[in-house]
Formats: structure tokens, C-alpha cells, sequence
């Protein structure tokens, strides 16, 4: 039998809870001519699945959207064989079908693993998805330069630590925004940025300044609110901004209105400050990226220039309860779901 959790609703609004998701047991997929069949070991859990539910892109009764490091149990791939490690989308679910047939989005650049480059597990972390997110980001749309500053938002995150290691490996002054305490001793202590910030703290404007003595250069947009606005008035001329999410507004009713009031809000200080700002979308920077950002990245991780840390949680069922997590700011790192045995561990 299978496993799986299905959207049960089109979440009516606000933020993730129980009753969005269904799980279900059913009849093990079966694979056809141009498809594998393989075994889910680590399941992504991440801020853009939210956005699918809520905007009805994945539609009630579907089984839950989620990139995926997974065994090859069968396959009628030529290309692939029993035994092989691969990413791939097999959703929330203990096996999946992928090949032909199934969507394209579902279906998007399924890859061997070599558990000799680095841990399989980092290919839903800082090999894949999340490291080419910071890396096109702020290496490619941002060209932080050395001296510069910058400002990287939800930092202890799963892109946020990628970003802050990239812009400290291009000689910046880097200032992390985290929440708890233990986050931001992480940033300082295992990260090595210069400075760190909680946007809990009441005075968190002032200590953002006070972090930034020579402005903000390139400001990393995870978060969007109050920790968007206390950047606003330290943006240097000629600063660079990546908007690659804006966490804090993905309960809003309309994430479009928020979206609106950022832009009238930054707009004048953009105009007269020469300031760009790119809006990010990961998917646009595989084709170009996606080799060279393995081959930096590689080397990163196995020099030990780049490290990160996982959030991990045990089996599937517990899926819902870490997205919601993740949600909330209670991940400590890129939140993953272990959801079977990974034969390299
Ligand atoms: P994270 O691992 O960073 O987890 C989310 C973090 O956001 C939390 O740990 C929390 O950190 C912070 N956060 C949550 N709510 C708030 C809030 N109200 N105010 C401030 N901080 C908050 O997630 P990811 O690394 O997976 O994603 C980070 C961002 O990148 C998201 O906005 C996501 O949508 C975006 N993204 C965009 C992509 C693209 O193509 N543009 C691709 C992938 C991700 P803390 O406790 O420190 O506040």
C-alpha cells in the first residue's frame, strides 16, 4: 500500500491547519511505458507550496505538491535502474510515479544523485532547489561586490544560510534578520556573518541601522513587513534588491495587495536612490545556472565553506504538522520530512 496526503481544501485562507490536508492509504502506483516507480526517502517542505494551495494551482484532492530525494524501485526509463538515488517531485506521498505523462511541473528536472558529492539529502537543500535560489538570487541578480553590504532577511533559513554564506565567500559585510536567539548565535557563531538582527526585538529598526554603518548594498528579500520597511531607509545609491519571497505576507487575504503596498512603499526611495529590484523565480535560472551553480556549490560543501543545517522530522505522517511549522518561523534550518530509509545514511 501507499501512503499519501491530499489537499483536502482550497485553504479558505490565512495560514496552514490540520483540516487542509487528507491523508489517505491506496493501491501502490503501477508503473507504465516511460515511467519509474520510486520510494520517497526526504520530502521538501517549503513557502512557495502554501502559495499552490491557496491560488487553487493544486486543486482539492491532489496528493500535496513536494520535491523529493527518492529510490528507484522499478523503472521502464531506459536511463534509470533499480537501486539509482534521484531528485525528483513524488509529493507528500511514500512512492510516486515519474516519466512520462505526469505534468511538467510535477515532473521538472529529475536528476541522479552521487551520495559521493555530497549527502542525497542536499539535493532538496543547499545542492538544489534552495542553494539555486540564493545562488541566482544574489550571485547572479544581485553581483554583491566585496565591502559591500549585505542584508539577508530570514537568514538562518533554508536560502537564507546559502545566501548569507555566498555573499560572505564574495568578501561583503554580511547582516543577517532572524528571530530567536538561537538562530541568531547560529548566524554569528556557525555562519560567521558580521552582524545579526531579531525582527522581534522592539527596537529592530535601530539595530538594523546600527548593524549597517554604511548602509545596505544588496538586500536579500525573504520576508516582506515591518523587516522589509526597516531596510527601506538604509538603502544605499545603486543598491540591488532580490525579491525572492515575502514569507510574512502568505497568510495576508491578498498576497497581490501586499505585493502593491511593498512596491508604493519602496517606490519614491527606488526612484531617487537608482535603486533595482529584481523579482525572482527559480525556475528561470535552471537552464542557464543550473550546472555551473552545482559546480561552485559542489566545491563550496565539500571545502566546508558552505555548511548548513537540516530541520529534519521522522515519517510522513508528520508532514502537515512541519509545514505548518516551517510556516510559523519554527524550523531551525530547511525543513525536511525523513519519510523512509536512506541506504547512504
Ligand atoms: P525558511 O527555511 O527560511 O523558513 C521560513 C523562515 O521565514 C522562518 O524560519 C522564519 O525565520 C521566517 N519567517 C516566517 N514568518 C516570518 C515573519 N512573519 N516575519 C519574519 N520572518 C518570518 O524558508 P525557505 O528558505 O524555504 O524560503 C525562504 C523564502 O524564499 C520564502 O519567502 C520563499 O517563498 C522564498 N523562495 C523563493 C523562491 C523563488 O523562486 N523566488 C524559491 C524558494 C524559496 P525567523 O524565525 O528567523 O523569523
Amino acid at each position: 500500500m501507499n501512503t499519501q496526503w491530499r489537499l483536502a481544501r482550497t485553504p479558505p485562507g490565512g495560514w496552514p491547519v490540520d483540516d487542509d490536508f487528507e491523508r489517505v492509504e491506496t493501491d501502490m502506483p503501477d508503473p507504465g511505458p516511460g515511467q519509474m516507480l520510486t520510494r520517497t526517502i526526504y520530502l521538501s517542505m517549503d513557502p512557495y507550496q502554501w502559495n499552490r494551495r491557496r491560488n487553487g494551482t493544486e486543486a482539492p484532492g491532489e496528493v500535496c505538491h513536494g520535491r523529493t530525494v527518492s529510490e528507484v524501485i522499478e523503472s521502464r526509463i531506459e536511463a534509470y535502474a533499480p537501486g539509482d538515488l534521484i531528485f525528483n517531485t513524488n509529493g507528500w506521498q511514500a512512492y510516486g510515479l515519474t516519466g512520462e505523462g505526469i505534468s511538467d511541473f510535477t515532473y521538472m528536472f529529475p536528476r541522479k544523485l552521487d551520495p559521493a558529492a555530497a549527502p542525497i539529502s542536499t539535493a532538496i537543500g543547499v545542492m538544489g532547489m534552495l542553494g539555486l535560489t540564493a545562488y541566482s538570487g544574489l550571485i547572479v541578480q544581485c553581483a554583491p561586490k566585496a565591502g559591500e553590504t549585505v542584508v539577508v532577511s530570514a537568514a538562518s533559513g533554508g536560502v537564507g544560510q546559502v545566501a548569507c554564506q555566498l555573499a560572505r565567500i564574495a568578501g561583503c559585510r554580511v547582516v543577517g534578520i532572524a528571530s530567536k536567539l538561537e538562530k541568531v548565535d547560529f548566524l554569528l557563531d556557525a555562519l560567521g556573518v558580521d552582524a545579526c538582527v531579531s525582527h522581534k526585538s522592539p527596537d529592530f529598526a535601530d539595530e538594523l541601522a546600527a548593524a549597517c554603518p554604511d548602509g545596505c548594498d544588496v538586500y536579500y528579500e525573504n520576508v516582506g513587513g515591518k523587516v522589509y520597511e526597516a531596510v527601506l531607509p538604509l538603502l544605499n545609491k545603486n543598491a540591488r534588491i532580490t525579491v525572492c519571497g515575502m514569507i510574512s505576507q502568505y497568510g495576508a487575504d491578498s498576497f497581490e495587495a501586499a505585493r502593491k503596498a511593498w512596491g508604493d512603499l519602496g517606490a519614491p526611495t527606488f526612484a531617487r536612490q537608482d535603486v533595482t529590484v529584481q523579482d525572482l523565480r527559480v525556475g528561470n535560472y535552471v537552464a542557464d545556472y543550473q550546472d555551473q551553480f552545482l559546480a561552485e556549490m559542489g566545491e563550496h560543501v565539500r571545502a566546508g565553506r558552505v555548511i548548513y543545517k537540516e530541520d529534519r522530522w521522522d515519517g510522513l505522517a508528520k508532514a502537515p504538522e512541519a509545514f505548518q511549522a516551517m510556516l510559523r518561523g519554527d524550523n531551525f534550518g530547511k525543513t525536511i520530512v525523513v519519510v523512509g530509509d536512506d541506504p547512504t545514511a
